[in-house]
């Protein structure tokens, strides 16, 4: 792969075991990206972009279908046409609105975001 040189520059910069910035789990570097988020943290991420993607698709297509209900007024014989339109928008808008979440949550970049609270077993000193 081409892009193997340019990968190890800014791994090379960091120990094989590094701390995901977003559970604070240590991992391999490998299953770290450039911005030390692991791929767990990431498919979450994605994850939840993907809620919000589609609440994000749904508003944009309620919208589309306003404007043609109000602005375009469609005959009976060519409703379906439109709400093909509709569904569409839908399916476009989700995308967008996934992509922006996405790249929001890796904007700002929250720290500990998916930690998780330190067990009460663990502190217990039994031993
Ligand atoms: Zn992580």
């Amino acid at each position: 792969m081409a892009s193997g040189r340019e990968r190890s520059t800014w791994r090379d910069r960091y120990p094989d075991e590094v701390t995901c910035v977003r559970c604070l789990e240590t991992r391999d570097l490998t299953h770290l990206d450039r911005m030390l988020w692991c791929d767990l943290c990431r498919a979450q991420a994605r994850n939840r972009a993907g809620w919000w993607g589609w609440l994000g698709g749904l508003a944009f297509g309620a919208c589309i279908a306003a404007f043609i209900w109000i602005g375009i007024q469609p005959s009976d014989l060519i409703v379906g046409a439109w709400a093909g339109t509709v569904v569409a928008a839908i399916w476009l808008g989700s995308k967008v609105s996934r992509e922006l979440a996405y790249g929001v949550m890796r904007f700002r970049n929250t720290h500990a975001a998916d930690a998780v609270p330190p067990d009460t077993a663990e502190e217990g000193p039994l031993a």
